[in-house]
């Protein structure tokens, strides 16, 4: 039977095989008839009837007609507070007024010139002006471009092959990165790629600074090693931030460049990103989602003398190849428009500590709910983000645990009871809230507390059904 594995989850599901019967799903059945509908037309269209891995939802995903601020109305009109955030890219919540007021402007002027515009050179200044290691800065259209375009420049400046990254850490679905992101950690577990590249990848564990010294070691080869500095997926299993501290001094005392992956921590954790708060200057980032203001759009910024290999030399300078980069939508107005909107208020707002305010008393009111109820999970996370771990082994372990650490990240990772993390989803949603697939969820800086006593209501009265069908 035909499998793929959730990326956030990094389950081996089977969009096939029929749901788990469950009292939620009926309910869920009953009142989302419309989006039951779609999702049946959608199955004729696209695999699973998605158009992202992480959208896949038992029974069916939920369809959704419009959004604002923190809240989204599906297609039966029912509301709810909004936690998937654009997949992170919202961290002023749906359309706000600024930001759509730019892209409305920008879209009478003309949507692609083909050409060059200021309005991309006001989106690289903010970008350097928000972060100090960006010397230099080349758009990409996606994350998943700006992580393929950073290690590109890495072999190229460094004339290396292989890149190291961490088991868990998730850079996008390119064919160097589009597999190790499970518990097993196969090396070659992702169907359709070359062998011969994937064994260019070194996936390391996280936190570990004596294995890394033996990779670089047994490996003279490595041209970088990449990783989301705030942990792999979002913080899901962490990293700690002295081990942060020993990678950028080991990497840079080998020559081997530091690249860190802000594609979800940039302009979120702080507004120069995770390197501002951990005050740690990598050789390269790659950015994406929030850099756009909710439109496609990325970047790699860093060393100007990385970046330079992208550069034409010059007639009268030596012979040289530069690394080929295209990419129609790069830069496109639109996207810089909305970049702009969206960094000049991460960078004159509070906007990033709203966020991550909201987020730390979310988990910590989260966790309480789920120790009333006698569940043994852990809700966690850091910055503007929370996970639930469900704790399928039934380990003894808190928050803290996770956070320094001394939890495995095999063990987060581990499946989940089969079926619990859907239902979990549609609980919450039968309660006007919808999470995000790790289980969890990026908040923004517009959620209110209106918004707070509601999700907690919802995770209680979820946790009270799942309770009833025997889930813990
Ligand atoms: N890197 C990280 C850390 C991400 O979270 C993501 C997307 N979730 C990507 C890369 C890929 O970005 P995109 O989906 O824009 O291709």
């Amino acid at each position: 039977m035909a499998t793929h594995t959730d990326r956030a989850t990094a389950r081996t599901v089977s969009p096939t095989a029929p749901p788990s019967s469950s009292s939620l799903f009926e309910e869920y059945r009953r009142l989302t008839g419309k989006s039951a509908q779609l999702a049946e037309r959608a199955r004729k269209v696209f695999p699973s009837g998605i158009t992202h891995d992480s959208r896949f939802l038992e029974p069916y995903p939920l369809y959704v007609e419009h959004a604002a601020g923190s809240h989204k109305w599906d297609v039966d009109g029912r509301e709810y507070v909004d936690y998937t955030g654009g997949h992170g890219a919202l961290l002023l919540g749906h359309n706000h007024p600024r930001i759509v007021a730019a892209i409305e402007e920008q879209l009478r002027r003309g949507t692609h010139y083909g050409s060059g515009h200021e309005l991309e050179i006001r989106w690289g200044e903010l970008v350097q002006q928000l972060l100090p290691s960006a010397e230099r800065v080349r758009f990409t259209s996606s994350g998943t471009e700006a992580t393929l375009l950073a290690l590109r420049l890495a072999r190229a400046a460094t004339g290396k092959q292989k890149i190291v990254r961490f088991a868990g850490h998730f850079h996008g679905w390119h064919d160097h990165v589009a597999f190790g992101l499970g518990p097993d950690n196969r090396p070659l577990s992702s169907p359709g790629v070359l062998p011969e590249l994937a064994e260019q990848m070194i996936i390391a564990p996280p936190n570990d600074a004596a294995a890394l010294e033996r990779i670089f070691a047994e490996n003279p080869d490595v041209a970088a090693v990449i990783l989301e500095p705030t942990g792999g997926s979002w913080g899901q299993t962490p990293i700690v931030p002295e081990f942060l501290r020993e990678l950028r001094e080991l990497t840079a005392r080998r020559g081997v460049l530091l690249i860190f992956d802000e594609v979800i921590s940039g302009f979120r954790v702080a507004p120069g990103g995770a390197q501002q708060h951990f005050g740690i200057r990598p050789d390269l980032t790659t950015l994406a989602k929030i850099l756009a203001g909710g439109l496609p759009g990325g970047a790699v910024a860093g060393r100007e003398d990385v970046l330079e290999a992208l550069a034409f030399p010059s007639a009268a300078g030596p012979r040289r190849d530069k690394v080929p980069h295209h990419g129609t939508y790069n830069a496109n107005p639109l996207s810089a428009a909305a970049g702009i909107a969206t960094l000049e208020l991460v960078a004159t707002t509070d906007a990033c500590q709203q966020a991550n305010d909201y987020a730390a008393r979310l988990r910590a009111r989260l966790q309480q709910v789920v120790d009333e109820a006698g569940a043994p999970w852990i809700v966690y996370g850091t910055f503007s983000g929370f996970h639930v771990f469900t704790n399928p082994e039934g380990q003894t372990v808190t928050a803290a645990d996770i956070a320094s650490g001394r939890c495995d990240w095999r063990s987060i990772k581990a499946p989940a009871k089969p079926g619990l993390t859907s239902k979990l989803r549609v609980g919450m949603i039968l309660h006007g809230v919808e999470i995000f697939s790790w289980p969890g969820g990026p908040t923004s800086a517009v959620h209110s507390d209106e918004d707070f006593e509601r999700t907690v209501a919802a995770f209680r009265g979820t946790l009270r059904r799942l309770q009833d069908e025997g889930e813990f």
